[in-house]
C-alpha cells in the first residue's frame, strides 16, 4: 500500500456585506470571509492538503484568483474537482483532519453540518473527517477577528 500525507494552510479576511462559508456551511454572522471565490477557508485548506499530498501543486495553480471563471466560486465545487484529480492518481483519502481558528463566531454547533457536508461532497463516512474549532486566545490578526485561518492534514492511500 502506497500511503501519502499532505497539509494545507488557509487564511481570508473578515469583512461585513459577505457570507461566512466554513466547511461548506453558511454560518449566521454580521462579518463574511474576504476573497475571489466564497473564500471557504476549510476547504481551501483541505484542497491544498490533498494536492499536497500528490505533490500536485496548490489551488492558486489550478484556480487561479486572476481568472474571472472562479469569482464567487462554490469551493465545495472545486474540491470535488481535486478529488477527480486525486482518483485519476489512483489515490483514495483515508482520512482528514483539520482545525479552524476563528475567534467568533462559536463554531461548535456547525461542526457536523460541515463535516456530513464535507462528507457528502468527497463521498467519505463522517467519521473520516475531523474538524476542529479554537480560538486564537485573542493574539495576533485572528484573536483581532481580522480573519479566519484553517489547518488541514490530509492522508492518501493507494
Ligand atoms: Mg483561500
Amino acid at each position: 500500500m502506497n500511503i501519502r500525507i499532505g497539509n494545507g494552510y488557509d487564511i481570508h479576511k473578515l469583512g461585513t456585506g459577505r457570507r461566512l462559508i466554513i466547511g461548506g456551511v453558511d454560518i449566521p454572522h454580521e462579518l463574511g470571509l474576504i476573497g475571489h471565490s466564497d473564500a471557504d477557508v476549510l476547504t481551501h485548506a483541505i484542497m491544498d492538503a490533498m494536492l499536497g499530498a500528490l505533490s500536485l501543486g496548490d489551488i492558486g495553480h489550478y484556480f487561479p484568483p486572476t481568472d474571472p471563471k472562479w469569482a464567487g466560486a462554490d469551493s465545495l465545487k472545486l474540491l470535488v474537482q481535486v478529488h477527480q484529480l486525486v482518483r485519476s492518481h489512483n489515490f483514495a483519502i483515508s482520512n482528514i483532519d483539520s482545525v479552524v481558528v476563528a475567534e467568533r463566531p462559536k463554531l461548535k454547533p456547525h461542526i457536523k453540518a460541515m463535516r456530513d457536508r464535507l462528507s457528502e461532497v468527497l463521498e467519505l463516512e463522517p467519521n473520516q473527517i475531523g474538524i476542529k474549532a479554537t480560538t486564537n486566545e485573542k493574539l495576533g490578526p485572528v484573536g483581532r477577528e481580522e480573519g479566519i485561518a484553517a489547518y488541514a492534514v490530509a492522508l492518501l492511500v493507494s
